[in-house]
């Protein structure tokens, strides 16, 4: 049976918790406790501090840094800014110059 999202996301936790306990065989108590759906997820210091860790070290795939020109964090695959539609960085004034050249494929001869 698939798990729902509530679930898949206690059980990620509930294995990550698992993954760090494993270092420190001496269990303390829970000093946090997070409660996915239906479910509490006790963390033990040692996980706690590696669950923060974790999320502060995240970043999302289509994370590609902020536009030069209003700071706005949204740049789609060709570093346009979804905000003010500039090309962000060298890169994107690249691209956006070679994509205005391009005349599209040579007609093949009859
Ligand atoms: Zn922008």
């Amino acid at each position: 049976m698939a798990l729902s999202p509530s679930e898949q996301v206690a059980e990620a936790l509930r294995e990550f918790a698992e993954r760090i306990d494993v270092f420190d065989p001496l269990p303390g108590p829970a000093v946090a406790e997070i409660r996915v759906g239906e479910r509490t997820v006790p963390l033990r210091a040692p996980v706690a501090k590696a669950f923060a860790e974790a999320l502060r070290a995240y970043q999302d795939p289509r994370d590609r840094g902020t536009c030069d020109h209003c700071g706005g964090p949204r740049l789609d695959d060709n570093f346009v800014c979804a905000d003010c539609g500039r090309p962000s960085g060298v890169f994107g004034q690249l691209l956006q110059e070679r994509a205005a050249r391009y005349e599209g494929p040579a007609e093949l001869p009859d």
